[in-house]
């Protein structure tokens, strides 16, 4: 059988990290990148290796879609010299940064930066993946759980990841004719780095998310990337054009 691999932009830490050695638990190689923290990045590829997968860790901005033609050569150099074939079968859009800024405050710089990030980043990145994605590959966009309910200060961050699922669900229309799914997996509130560490490090914070949440309590990274696992197994090959919130049910 071809050997499964699965390219996630911002494997190096949080979500991604745990979504990559999930991946690799279930016998699938890893492309992941990263976009500052090579050691960060250098640390997760010995994990995965030590689970006897094979991975590596790239360089790229996703905020960048300038720079993905060239990100793309790389991938398919590295595939090509690896594998019988330049080809993957699995693209996780993770990568992403926050904003808390009110809506009045935003400025058109932090605006275009989330834009440039959380949609314009994974739309491009997407189109220009569709040469090198075997038919019957998988796409899972991660968006979060603020395009269904709302926080004050996500107004921009929100929207975009809300543009991702209606984007998701058109690339399930199209790209159905190759046997390509597209889904999203949207997270609740996750201790990590993103914005600030503030889910993992203000415990006010963490109160009114525990308050708000069916199961109590703060998600973990590790609460994430079994479900993005299992988007990538035989199991799931019926799922597409789906939402699926991974939040502990938070304002259920
Ligand atoms: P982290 O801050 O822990 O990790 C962010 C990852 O993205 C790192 O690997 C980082 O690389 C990479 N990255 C940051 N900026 C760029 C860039 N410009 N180009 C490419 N890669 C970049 O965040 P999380 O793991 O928590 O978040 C991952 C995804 O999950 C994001 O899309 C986020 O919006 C979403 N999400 C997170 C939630 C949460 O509460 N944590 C909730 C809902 C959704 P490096 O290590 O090199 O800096």
């Amino acid at each position: 059988m071809t050997k499964k691999i699965a390219l996630v932009t911002g494997g190096s830490r949080g979500l991604g990290r745990d979504m990559a050695l999930h991946l690799a638990h279930q016998g699938i190689d890893l492309i992941l990148t990263y976009h500052s923290n090579r050691p960060a990045a250098d640390e997760v590829v010995a994990a995965i290796e030590q689970t006897g997968q094979k991975a590596v860790a790239l360089p790229l901005d996703t905020s960048d879609s300038s720079s993905f033609a060239a990100f793309y050569e790389q991938v398919t150099a590295y595939l090509s010299e690896q594998y019988d074939s330049p080809r993957f079968d699995f693209l996780i859009n993770n990568a992403g940064t926050g904003l808390q800024q009110s809506f009045a405050d935003t400025s058109e710089a932090q605006f275009d930066a989330m834009f440039n990030i959380h949609l314009k980043g994974v739309y491009f990145l997407t189109q220009k993946a569709l040469p090198h994605l075997r038919d019957g590959g998988r796409i899972i966009n991660i968006s979060s759980g603020l395009a269904r309910f709302s926080f004050p200060g996500a107004s921009a961050y929100a929207s975009m990841k809300g543009a991702v699922e209606v984007f998701t669900r058109y690339l399930a229309k199209e790209l159905g004719t190759r046997s390509i799914t597209a889904n999203v997996v949207a997270p609740g509130a996750i201790a990590t780095d993103f914005g600030g560490g503030s889910n993992r490090d203000n415990p006010t914070k963490r109160g009114i998310i525990a308050n708000v949440t069916a199961l109590g309590r703060v998600g973990e990274a590790e609460d994430i990337g079994g479900v993005v696992a299992f988007l990538c197994s035989d199991a799931a090959r019926w799922i597409n054009g789906q939402r699926i919130e991974v939040s502990g049910g938070m304002l259920v």
